[in-house]
């Protein structure tokens, strides 16, 4: 069986991986002269940026890929687990440490608010019960027939899917600061808390499940790694070139076509490219049905993302690894980027600070960085080209004020993407971070199929299809893939 993977993200790589495990011939072809899509690497001067993910979660997904040939992951990567997860700060300076540790998370909880300690226990408990059902049970399965979805359907309503993750984390938490900071995880997966189906709530529990870990030498060590194992499995790597044309024959497909006009004939093409990218672009859709247009026209998709990538002249040893600063009217942002496609100066924002924990990301006494704001996606037609450098300037603005004083005279190193980068150099719709948003109306059966609805022999894996974005969601795809090819 001959099968081409189209692009290098996570999804790809372990589609790749889990098809040659399977005997296929596969090829891998990727648009740029490095792999790992988001997960790409910027090296500077000394300082390793990682493009992306960086908070790496069940990492039992990425040590299976190895022990598909029987190799083991330590002599690839090295996975460290981290005792603070993310340092919270709200709008009036105060901090939460987040963490495993439930006693110290308990005594935090109570000093804002004595009353949400219990609470906070049943919404733990209730996250285990949409965990074991959302994740365990149906993350890995494929969601090609409507009867699938509908033999789910009363469990999903037991667990309140029809609630969004905040009105969830709010029927049982009292207080403002903890209700955001509990109901955060899908902005990890590029959905708006105040609409994403409940059902992403697993989220707080998998972090509980196997910790939060950081790969040392950065993500794309990992990367790095996975390619390393690809090259001795006798996978094909061909990079730097794109994919122009899906060749299909009667509605089957019949190979590729690649941006030097050579074409490469395969009996099924598997798709990391982002899916609504794919079918506008890549497929000519002759027979399409109306359902499948109707569905593609009705598509929402997750917010942009500005990331600014620094490197600093000094150490700020007393900032985390990982840092979410909350802006004061967090509900209206969220608003203005997802509804009304607006920038809006309070922003919100992520600090990653990897050289927190391997000295390797930045030269000696140097400090490495990236601080991730969600914007609108490019639906806005912001202009990236006037408001990159404004929105620069604000972010440092801001984190001058709060976590890093002269951080504006001491930035030695530094370069932004804005949502232009997601649209034109990594092929997504609108520029989105995370492919299509991460509704109930648009989860499952109601996503992009794993198995394409429309032609023989395509597939898709990566954060467009289900179960949907973020490195454990993209390598599960591959494991539906497995399931079906
Ligand atoms: C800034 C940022 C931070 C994030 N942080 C986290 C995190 O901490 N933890 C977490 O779990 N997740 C995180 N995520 C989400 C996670 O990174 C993504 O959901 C996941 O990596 C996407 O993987 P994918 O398999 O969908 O492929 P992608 O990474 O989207 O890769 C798709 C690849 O396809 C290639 N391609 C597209 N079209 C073509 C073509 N025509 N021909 C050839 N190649 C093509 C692209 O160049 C790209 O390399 C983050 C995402 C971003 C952007």
């Amino acid at each position: 069986m001959k099968s081409i993977i189209i692009g290098s993200g996570f999804g790809g790589i372990a589609a790749a991986l889990r098809l040659k495990a399977k005997n296929h011939s596969v090829t891998l072809i990727e648009k740029h002269p490095d792999l790992g899509g988001r997960a790409r690497v910027f090296k500077k001067n000394g300082f390793t940026f990682d493009g992306g993910p960086t908070v790496i979660t069940a990492p039992y997904l990425i040590e299976e890929l190895f022990g598909l040939f029987n190799k083991k992951p330590e002599n690839y990567i090295k996975l460290t687990p981290l005792k603070t997860w993310y340092q919270f700060i709200f709008e009036d300076g105060k901090k939460f440490d987040y963490s495993g540790d439930e006693e110290e998370m308990k005594k935090q909880i109570k000093k804002i608010n004595e009353g949400d300690v219990e609470g906070y226990e049943k919404l733990v408990k209730f996250t285990k019960k949409i965990f074991d059902k959302g994740f365990t049970e149906l993350a890995d399965v494929p969601f090609d027939k409507p009867l699938m979805m509908m033999k789910q359907l009363p469990s999903l309503l037991k667990l309140k899917s029809y609630k969004s993750v905040y009105s969830l984390v709010s029927s049982y938490i009292k207080n403002e600061k903890l209700r955001r900071m509990l109901s955060m995880h899908p902005l990890l997966v590029g959905g708006n808390p105040f609409t994403t189906t409940s059902i992403y709530g697993l989220i707080l529990y998998l972090e509980k499940k196997w910790g939060i870990h950081y790969s040392m030498g950065g993500t794309g060590n990992i990367i790095n790694g996975l390619e390393r194992l690809m090259n001795e499995e006798g996978i094909k790597l061909i990079k730097g070139h794109e994919v122009t044309n899906i060749l299909s024959s009667n509605n089957k497909i019949t190979g590729v076509k690649l941006n030097n006009q050579k074409e490469i004939s395969a009996d099924n093409v598997i798709c990391n490219a982002d899916p609504p990218a794919v079918y506008e672009k890549l497929l000519n859709q002759s027979k399409t049905n109306f359902l499948f247009e109707w569905k593609q026209k009705r598509m929402e998709y997750s917010m942009g993302l500005f990331v600014y990538y620094f490197g600093t002249k000094r150490t700020y040893p007393d900032v985390e690894h990982h840092t979410i600063k909350f802006g004061d009217k967090y509900k209206e942002h969220l608003n203005d980027i997802f509804d009304k496609k607006k920038l809006n100066n309070d922003i919100s924002y992520y600090l990653h600070r990897p050289s927190a924990t391997d000295k390797t990301m930045a030269p000696e006494g140097n400090d490495c960085f990236y601080v991730l704001v969600p914007v609108p996606n490019n639906q806005s037609k912001i202009d990236w080209k006037i408001e990159g450098d404004k929105m620069k300037d604000l972010v440092i603005d801001k984190m001058e004020k709060t976590l890093l004083p002269n951080l504006r005279k001491n930035i030695i190193e530094d370069f932004y993407l804005t949502p232009d980068y997601f649209e034109k150099e990594l092929n997504t719709k609108f520029g989105s971070g995370f492919s299509i948003q991460p509704k109930f109306t648009q989860s499952a059966y109601f996503r992009f199929h794993n198995k394409s609805e429309v032609c023989e022999g395509l597939y898709f894996v990566g954060a467009g299809t289900h179960p949907g974005a973020g490195v454990p969601g993209v390598l599960s795809s591959a494991k539906v893939l497995d399931k079906i090819i």
